[in-house]
């Protein structure tokens, strides 16, 4: 196989990253925007020792799946991967993709019920993170961080058209510059929105403290009549990849939004965690009720519990929730949620579960039910050593990355934990990404 080449390949298998699979010549060639059983024509665009990847040229046998991609940017952004295809087509691929991830790296032989699906598949995002840079406004192109300058993103609330537009009219009025991140220059890094029923907050990063012409965009903002409740100024003078930095000042309004799930009221500061798909967070959080099993009395851990969700949904049925999370505005979000939901069974601790996990145990906070739901690299070993130590009848397991999930699932089942349900659910509409939830049971020796 050579690079520049063109060639013609049936598309036999997919990527966990949401790309066709096809071979030439035995070896493996990844090729975004195909599906599993068509025929197409590429070009060997990087060939590598082991696997190379390919451009569609062109869709010799199409699959039935196959649509046309209502986003206008969908095939220069890296943000979305299936727009391509139809929903039904979607769930079956993240249903294989978890299980193959369990199969193959978990060694978990469980069947994997069918995707629970979105009913919203555009506009169902609550969390907008645009990138400003001298090319424009919008989101990043695949793997790489040159920004594709976008008008609408249709994932994403509607109303952070007239939002992008208006800071985009105002970088222009006052020659505000927009970052530049090779020579670490520049103003504004990201606009940052957080939406919902009960309005929108919005953020802009700034790589200086100094925010010239701060009360026109603020007054250009309100001008535009789209619910914003707070305009938030956050700085972030580093070199970094991570968006937030760490100060932040209210321009105007209150720098949190209120949100609730299935009628359990939260409020959520621009540092915490919050799933970004509501409707479909009430999916989860309900299978996580399920799972839980709970009959009231127990003592539940809620480990990585951001701003107390899952936890505080749970509460009513549970005796105790103890809820540990690294970020210290998401600890006093959850504390101040559980007090406004009138719940004085939970309590929280600010640290790493890992480090945390056996203090708890040690003050005899000893409990039924685990909830895990950690970022996506999943837990540390240590962690899930304690998880067993406690002798917890079950743990409940939510992941957004089913190659970590399984990892951790495997040293569970090593340990005498067996994995008993697994429930993927779709929070992630268009891309690539899915949410699995795990039941989990203690085997008595
Ligand atoms: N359960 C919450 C949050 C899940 S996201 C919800 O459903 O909304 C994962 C959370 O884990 C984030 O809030 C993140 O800040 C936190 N986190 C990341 N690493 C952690 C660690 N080592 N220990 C505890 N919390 C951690």
């Amino acid at each position: 196989m050579r690079k520049n080449e063109e060639y013609e390949i049936e598309i036999t298998g997919m990527t966990d990253e949401g790309s066709g699979v096809g071979r030439i010549d035995g070896m493996a060639v990844f090729v975004p925007y195909t599906i599993v059983g068509e025929t197409v024509k590429i070009v060997v665009v990087k060939a590598l020792k082991n696997y190379a990847h390919g451009k569609l040229l062109e869709i010799l046998k199409p699959s039935p799946h196959r649509l046309k991609a209502e986003c206008e940017v969908f095939y220069r952004c890296g943000g979305c991967q299936f727009w391509h295809m139809d929903y039904i087509c979607e769930l079956q691929i993240k249903q294989q993709k978890v299980e193959d991830c369990l199969r193959r790296i978990g060694g978990i032989d469980v069947p994997v019920s069918p995707v629970l699906g979105s009913e919203k598949q555009r506009r169902y995002r609550n969390k907008a993170q645009f990138p400003v840079s001298r090319e424009g406004i919008g989101m990043y192109a695949p793997r790489s961080h040159c920004v594709v300058d976008t008008q609408d993103c249709l994932i994403q609330d509607e109303r952070n058209v007239p939002i992008v537009q208006c800071v985009r009219d105002w970088m222009a009025e006052y020659r505000i510059p927009p970052y530049d991140e090779k020579a670490h220059d520049g103003v504004v890094r990201h606009i940052y929105t957080r939406s919902g029923k009960r309005g929108v907050v919005v953020c802009l990063v700034t790589r200086t403290k100094k925010l010239p012409f701060a009360e026109q965009l603020v007054q250009a903002l309100r001008a535009l009549n789209c619910g914003i409740i707070g305009v938030v100024q956050n700085v972030n003078g580093e070199r970094t990849n991570v968006v937030l930095g760490r100060s932040s000042k209210t321009l105007y309004g209150q720098d949190w939004l209120n949100d609730d799930i299935g009628g359990v009221e939260f409020r959520i500061s621009p540092h915490s965690f919050y799933q970004v798909n509501n409707a479909q967070t009430k999916v989860l959080y309900d299978t996580a009720a399920e799972f839980a099993q709970l009959r009231g009395g127990e003592v539940v851990w809620d480990l990585y519990c951001g701003i107390g969700t899952i936890g505080q949904y749970l509460a009513k049925s549970a005796g105790k929730i103890v809820g540990v999370e690294v970020v210290e505005n998401a600890v006093e979000n959850a504390e101040q949620n559980a007090r406004n939901n009138g719940m004085s069974n939970a309590e929280y601790y600010c640290g790493t579960a890992e480090s945390l996990a056996p203090k708890l145990l040690e003050k005899g906070l000893r409990p039924q039910v685990i909830l895990l739901d950690p970022p996506r690299k999943g837990c540390e070993e240590s962690l899930l050593r304690t998880a067993v130590a406690t002798g917890a009848e079950r743990i409940v397991y939510i992941s957004c990355k089913p190659s970590t999930l399984a990892r951790d699932l495997k040293i569970l089942q090593e340990l005498g934990y067996q994995t008993q349900k697994v429930q993927p659910v779709d929070l992630f509409p268009r891309t690539s990404h899915v949410e699995t939830i795990v039941l989990l049971q203690r085997q008595d020796m």
